[in-house]
């Protein structure tokens, strides 16, 4: 039995690939001793906007502090209300949270894991401010819709694009939709720093302005604050890591679609269309920052794949309506069946540029064993 171990992940093996670059820009800062803001920070800004197709970039500390400075810009506060998904990362929510508003979620479209743009208008009342669509594993929500309720009602967008740079809805890009789109450089995003970081994404200069600001505690000129911010800097040192990462960017993405079209294609011809869901691919462009099936019985099959030396997580073991810190918000069981049927199915298989056919033709027929061994095709098929 092959058990060479399989990760979910090989930062490794991009790094190999840019050492030698990624390595000689850390030191250029070092040497610099610059390490706050300067010309590396201000030309990824650059970069970035010109990549995500907007106008405007404002790097930050995370991906978490983009949500945030965002919503603060647009002075989302308590008394408001911010629509949003209860299948998603943490941090989306704990931004409108901390910022004394009030969340209030809006169940999934089973087939994307996305928001549901048709059950959103229901939940729009006189104290809603925004809607925060997040665009799930790499694959933009429905935002026509989106959009649409937003202007009917003068609601803000705010995209959380963290998993989905590069990704487009209509040929536009992810984050450059709304009012303004967040990013996340955390190391297992498609472009992934040496630490944390993040961006802010958008077209209007007096929103962009206002980020800067806060990102800086609202101080302008120094010691001079206007507004009450925070320190939401980008480190110099990422930036310039993730200027020799930009160019690569694309080429990744496209080896992790392809890795996805040959996983598909590998389930397909395995015969586990009954046990399996691959992941639907609705918009023109997915950047497959997880590649996510649903599955019967997922947690053995995940222990079948551990013991195998495979690595796989699990995006999201409890959506955020069932989070204890949120209890104050009185969701109960069964108020977002989709979401919750979801955190009890999906299983996120190894997904990286570098991952070998061989490596998934292992991952699928390894799962097919499962199902064999466990008798559970022989069942199915015979019912
Ligand atoms: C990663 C992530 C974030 C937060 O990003 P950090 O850089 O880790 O703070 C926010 N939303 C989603 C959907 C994410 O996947």
């Amino acid at each position: 039995m092959e058990t060479t171990p399989i990760p979910m992940l090989d930062l490794k093996a991009q790094y190999a690939r840019i050492k030698d670059a990624a390595d000689a820009a850390v030191m250029r800062v070092i040497e610099s001793q610059h390490f706050i803001n300067g010309p590396d920070v201000e030309r990824l800004e650059q970069e970035l906007a010109t990549y995500c197709r907007a106008k405007h970039c404002i790097g930050v500390s995370s991906g978490s502090d983009a949500l945030l400075v965002a919503l603060m810009a647009l002075d989302v506060g308590p008394g408001d209300e911010v629509i949003t998904s209860p299948f998603t990362f943490f941090a989306t929510v704990g931004a409108i949270s901390r910022l004394g508003a009030k969340p209030v979620f809006v169940d999934i479209n089973p087939v994307t894991f996305n928001i549901d743009p048709d059950a959103i208008a229901d939940k729009v009342g006189p104290a809603t401010k925004a809607i925060i669509p997040v665009h799930l594993f790499g694959q933009c929500a429905e935002m026509s819709p989106i959009l649409e309720i937003a202007e009917q009602h003068h609601l803000a967008v705010i995209e959380d694009a963290a998993q989905a740079i590069g990704a487009e809805y209509q040929g536009r890009r992810a984050g450059s939709l709304g009012a303004a789109g967040c990013f996340s450089f955390f190391p297992s995003k498609n472009l992934g720093g040496f630490g944390d970081g993040g961006a802010v994404v958008c077209n209007d200069a007096a929103l962009a302005e206002k980020i800067r600001l806060l990102r800086g505690h609202g101080s302008q000129p120094k010691y001079i604050h206007k507004l009450v911010g925070g320190n939401f800097r980008l480190d110099t040192i990422h930036a310039a890591v993730l200027r020799v990462k930009l160019p690569l960017l694309d080429s990744w993405s496209s080896a992790r679609e392809q890795a996805a079209v040959h996983y598909t294609r590998l389930f397909a011809t395995s015969g586990l269309g009954n046990l399996t869901v691959v992941p639907k691919v609705t918009q023109s462009r997915h950047i497959f920052n997880q590649y996510v099936i649903r599955c019967d019985d997922r947690d053995g099959l995940r222990e079948h794949l551990r013991r195998r030396g495979i690595s796989t997580e699990i995006y999201y073991p409890l959506p955020m309506h069932l989070q204890a810190c949120f209890a104050n918000l009185g969701y109960k069981k069964d108020d977002f069946p989709e979401s919750e049927k979801a955190s009890l199915s999906t299983l996120a298989l190894p997904m990286y540029p570098e991952l070998s056919t061989a490596q998934r033709e292992r991952v699928v027929h390894t799962i097919g064993n499962y199902y064999v061994s466990a008798g559970k095709l022989a069942r199915r098929l015979a019912a």
